[in-house]
């Protein structure tokens, strides 16, 4: 761990990182994806394609939209490959980029460095100030400051807290907990609270606890990255031995000249120059120190920058990440069968059965029929008028509780019988389908068998 950017606060074992305001050309680019991603994330929820929003995860209800379609529990299949497509992307992209995903995509490091730590900065100054706060004792100036930092910390956590919620209940539910007696949704309220103490812990004192201990990604790192993957490194090569070069002096010392100044600006506390650490989160701050510095000297940019450990070893490219390339093939076959999945799978889905305890009835007027019991389930988000339909043969369908609707996310319950001619049936048992027609259209189709005594006998 570095020691410039930090110092031991009252609490004991922490050492509590004071990092430098960040700036420069890659906190820029950092700045512009974080704020775009913060957006997305902020109207998502509000975003309704066809009357479903654009994301829901609702557990609680098993019902998940992705990009307005509506997945029910009998797509798990579809989710969980999504679900498999978006880990192995993660992984894939951490193989050839290292911790790219922690440093710019990940909402605790753009809620942490992009939010909590700008007002930090903004109500008590830059880190050496924020030390010396922290050191003053208890004064009006440092009290004001303090609750007014912990009081926006707490309404920030309070609005991320209705945001997280409102991808898993929905918008309109989450208003409906806004708006209506607290004693109507206990449950949802005190969700919300209880969320809202999680974020404001996380993002007032964890901090960076959550990617060097606490997140599991973080702690794969050393799994994931080989040689050939991009991370942040110092090219010690170059840098080595570091030291201020004093005039006039023939010495053979490297470029860096132990500013600190990288270590000063690292949210995680560490210093890159002692090579590739797990607690890297990849965030660029450093980089944008030390082009700063190599700037002022006029030496070369790229003392810190992104470096493949082959790069930074002067070792000759491999033509290929074999690792990269294996993740690439297995990503393009799981988009692959994902695309089939969703354009294959149907609106309707149903459980089609033959009524418990019964066979066959024969009538006097020559036919013989079966009874079955059939389960819809109507995955669109809009009601369907439906009809039942044998899809071949010459049998015909009596329903015994006529249902001229399905309703949207709803199931609708059935019990009906097939009916045929018996001198039309050729064996014991005979393979019918049962096609479910909606505005004219075969929605779903379902297999079930007839028995019956062959005709004649
Ligand atoms: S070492 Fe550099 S890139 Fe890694 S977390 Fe620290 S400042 Fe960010
Ligand atoms: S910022 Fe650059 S020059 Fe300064 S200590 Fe770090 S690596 Fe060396």
């Amino acid at each position: 761990m570095g020691t410039a950017g930090m110092a031991a606060e009252s609490k004991p074992k922490r050492n509590w990182i004071y990092a430098k305001k960040p700036a420069g050309r890659w906190f820029n680019r950092r700045q512009w994806f974080g704020y775009t991603l913060l957006t997305f994330f902020i109207a998502a929820p509000f975003i309704k394609i066809g009357g479903e929003p654009f994301l829901l995860f609702n557990i609680i209800a098993r019902k998940f939209v992705l990009f307005g379609s509506v997945f029910w529990p009998q797509d798990l299949h579809i989710f969980v490959f999504g679900m498999l497509i978006a880990m192995v992307c993660i992984v894939l992209f951490t193989v050839v980029y290292g911790r790219v995903w922690c440093g710019w995509a990940c909402p605790q490091t753009i809620f942490m460095e992009l939010v909590f730590r700008r007002i930090e900065y903004w109500i008590e100054g830059d880190w050496t100030q924020q030390k010396k706060l922290n050191q003053e004792p208890i004064t009006t100036g440092k009290y004001v400051k303090k609750v007014a930092k912990h009081m926006i910390f707490l309404l920030i956590s309070f609005l991320i807290s209705n945001i997280f919620l409102s991808y898993i209940i929905g918008v309109d539910q989450l208003w409906k907990i806004m708006t209506d007696p607290v004693s109507q949704h206990l449950g949802g309220f005190v969700s919300i609270i209880l969320f809202t103490l999680v974020f404001y812990g996380v993002f007032a004192y964890l901090r960076e606890i959550v990617c060097t201990t606490i997140c599991p990604y973080g702690r794969l790192q050393g799994v994931l990255l080989d040689d050939q993957s991009i991370t942040i490194a110092y090219d010690h090569r170059r840098g080595e031995p570091r030291g201020h070069r004093k005039k006039g002096a023939e010495q053979a010392i490297g470029d860096c000249v132990d500013c600190s100044l990288c270590v000063q600006v690292c949210p995680t506390g560490i210093d890159i120059r002692n090579g590739l650490q797990m607690e890297c989160v990849s965030c660029t701050a450093c980089i944008d120190a030390c082009d700063a510095v190599m700037e002022k000297l006029d030496r070369p940019k790229r003392l810190i920058g992104f470096f493949s450990v082959n790069e930074i070893e002067g070792n000759a490219k491999k033509p290929g990440n074999t690792r990269a390339i294996a993740y690439t093939a297995v990503l393009s076959v799981l988009i692959a069968v994902f695309g089939w999945l969703i354009f294959s799978r149907s609106q309707v889905d149903g459980t089609l059965l033959r009524a418990k305890g019964s066979s066959y009835q024969v009538h006097e007027d020559g036919t013989v029929s079966n009874l079955y019991s059939l389960e819809l389930i109507n995955k669109t988000s809009t009601d369907m008028p439906f009809t039942l339909e044998t899809v071949r043969g010459s049998m015909t369908i009596r329903v015994v509780n006529p249902s001229a609707e399905l309703k949207a996310g709803a199931t609708a319950q059935l019990t009906f019988f097939l009916i045929s001619p018996q001198q039309s049936v050729k064996t014991y048992k005979t393979d019918v389908k049962i096609g479910v027609v909606s505005n004219g259209k075969v929605v779903e189709t379902l297999k079930t068998t007839f028995v019956a005594p062959p005709g004649g006998q």
